[in-house]
């Protein structure tokens, strides 16, 4: 199978690219082809803007048809066509990165914002009273895995239900249901590394060897069973959750997992 790996961490011996080589290496010899957007080494630009369309008048730029425009004309930036690319070649794609500020660092985010175009990744498929577009299980990348491979300074107690931080699942929600289900993509666990400042060759071993269990499982294990939006679940047009359809209990973020 094809794999994209998109790397986001500024420093060539940090632990993620011990973990990027470990995972790279891994896949490899089970006969995959790896490619890894490493966005540090390529330069990326961070930030979606005028400059990503040249073409368009800078003051009043519409960012959604500007970007529309663009895909559709075939007037993007190289990189940004080049990751398209990559992301239409592989059967599953790796987002990994340091947790920054509860999220992504912003060199990540600013690739989705860049890479997912309209017309691309969103705002595609019938829009109309009965059909909200193709999103949240369907989509471009419909068929594809997708995993957020996550480092984290905080404790694993500090990411559990009543942990000061926040549930990781929580946390993570915005871009594993935001940025991955939403065109399309099957979103398997995260594979999370807690603590990471307290690591040494021992407790390497062994987050290498879970890893090494992870990638052996990506096209193997079931993805997380969130509910796809033309599946029968949700009040079109609100897109709310039909009543009656949770579990006892279950609230907030957990409610759109089936
Ligand atoms: P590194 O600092 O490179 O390494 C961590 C440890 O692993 C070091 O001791 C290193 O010696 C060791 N190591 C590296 N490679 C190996 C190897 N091959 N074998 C054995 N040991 C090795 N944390 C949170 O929990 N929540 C946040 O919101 C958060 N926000 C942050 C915001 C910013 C801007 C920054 C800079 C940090 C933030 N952190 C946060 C902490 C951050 O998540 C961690 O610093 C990061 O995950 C550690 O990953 P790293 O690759 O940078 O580790």
């Amino acid at each position: 199978m094809k794999i994209l790996v998109v790397y986001a961490h500024p420093g060539p011996r940090s632990l993620n690219a011990s973990l990027r080589d470990r995972m790279v290496a891994t896949l490899t010899a089970e006969g995959h082809a790896v490619i890894v957007s490493d966005l540090h080494a390529q330069g990326w630009k961070a930030s979606l803007d005028g400059a990503d369309f040249p073409g368009e008048p800078g003051e009043q730029l519409d960012v959604v048809a500007a970007s529309h425009r663009a895909f559709a004309e075939g007037t993007q930036p190289a990189e940004v066509a080049e990751e398209q690319r990559r992301l239409l070649w592989a059967d599953a794609v790796i987002l990994q990165f340091p947790l920054w500020w509860f999220s992504m660092p912003a060199i990540l985010k600013g690739w989705v914002d860049r890479v997912y175009a309209h017309g691309f990744a969103y705002g595609r498929g019938e829009h109309s009273d009965r059909r909200w577009g193709d999103r949240y299980g369907e989509g471009v990348f419909a068929g594809k895995r997708a995993m957020l491979v996550v480092t984290t300074g905080g404790w694993e107690e500090h990411y559990q239900e009543r942990g000061i931080n926040g549930p990781i699942d929580d946390l993570l929600f915005p871009i594993q249901h935001g940025i991955l289900f939403y065109p399309g993509f099957a979103v398997m666990d995260p594979f999370v590394v807690y603590r990471a400042g307290r690591m040494d060759a021992a407790r390497f071993a062994a987050v290498g060897a879970e890893l090494d269990r992870r990638m052996r499982g990506l096209f193997v294990e079931p993805p997380i069973a969130y509910r796809q939006q033309n599946g029968g679940d949700y009040e079109i047009p609100s897109m709310t959750l039909r009543a009656g359809l949770e579990q006892a209990g279950q609230q907030g973020f957990r409610l759109h997992r089936g």
